[in-house]
């Protein structure tokens, strides 16, 4: 177990970034493995079971002290593989301990309020893990590289100036600091994927009548915009990437090192926690002694 969590923390630290200002998405490489061989497969597999088991055990203690509550969210291109990550990552933990909602093109309701409302409302409580599949950071990536979504979100023109990005970057970052103080850990992941594995998946779901439902058109005409996602990415998490917020660009071209990414990172914030079951004192112990007897 001490292994695991030490191996966590290196594999956590590969990939995080605090310090926006530094930050250069091509320093990153979508394929990098640490030097792990795919030959290595099973033995990441094996350490994503015990990242997996420790991650469940950690959480039913985060849910007995019911003091922190973790969002995790995850960003990233289509096929990056989000979904299947979030599947195995959490395939350990107890259901009713964890809340998994995914953010899609706002409705008509969303746009009636300002931009983090509709995340805001699905916070994971104290004690418990909330993963966003897709976030309010959707507001610097699609929002951006589509100007046309800006204009139907009903936010009055004069608000509109060319300082809107500088300004949801800041109320962003004001967001999470105001969640970790309270307690709510935030940690965020860009599944780095390349554009030429994207393509390769992609056609594997255009062969595969059991993945056709995973493809819209839409995803191929985003494709075409590649080079202004990636720019907006990076301008993304150069100004919100944080000590307390902290974004990890985990290589996501293969996505058995993905998910064993993943799974370090929730290990090791997790363990950074100080979880403990809640403490027994004596009045209660001898509640505990006087339950007892009478079943007894
Ligand atoms: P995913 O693409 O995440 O696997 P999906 O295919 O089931 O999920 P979609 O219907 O494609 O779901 O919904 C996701 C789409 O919603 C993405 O294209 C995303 O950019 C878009 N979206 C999410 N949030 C916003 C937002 N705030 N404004 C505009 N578009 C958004
Ligand atoms: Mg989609």
């Amino acid at each position: 177990m001490k292994n695991l969590t030490k191996n966590a923390k290196k594999f956590a630290s590969a990939f995080r970034v605090t310090d926006g200002d530094r930050f250069k998405l091509k320093d990153f490489d979508p394929a990098d493995t640490l030097g792990i061989k795919s030959s290595e497969k099973p033995e990441a597999a094996q350490a994503l079971q015990a990242g997996v088991a420790e991650i469940a055990r950690l959480q039913d203690m985060l849910y007995a002290q019911d003091q922190w509550g973790v969002l995790l969210i995850f960003q990233a291109m289509d096929a990056a593989g989000k979904d299947g990550t979030i599947k195995h990552v959490l395939s350990g933990v107890n259901p009713q301990g964890c809340e998994v909602h995914a953010f899609k093109a706002p409705s008509s309701d969303e746009l009636d309020h300002d931009f983090l409302w509709r995340c805001m409302r699905s916070l994971p409580e104290r004690g418990r893990l909330g993963i966003f599949n897709r976030s309010y950071y959707e507001e610097t990536l699609v929002v951006r590289v589509h100007p046309e979504l800006l204009a139907k979100q009903k936010v009055p023109p004069r608000l509109i100036t060319k300082d809107i990005w500088k300004e949801r970057f800041q109320d962003i970052r004001h967001f999470e600091r105001y969640l970790s103080r309270n307690g709510i850990v935030v940690r965020k992941f860009f599944l780095n994927l390349s554009k030429q594995e994207q393509k390769r998946r992609f056609l594997q779901r255009l062969e595969n009548p059991s993945k056709y439902w995973k493809f819209s058109a839409a995803d191929a005409s985003e494709r075409e915009r590649w080079g202004e996602y990636m720019q907006a990415y990076e301008d993304t998490i150069r100004h919100t990437a944080t000590d307390e917020a902290p974004w990890y660009v985990v290589p996501a071209d293969n996505k058995w090192f993905a998910r064993m990414i993943v799974s370090s990172v929730v290990v090791e914030t997790l363990s950074s926690l100080g979880l403990k079951y809640p403490e027994v004192g004596k009045d209660r112990l001898a509640e505990l002694a006087a339950a007892r007897r009478v079943l007894k």
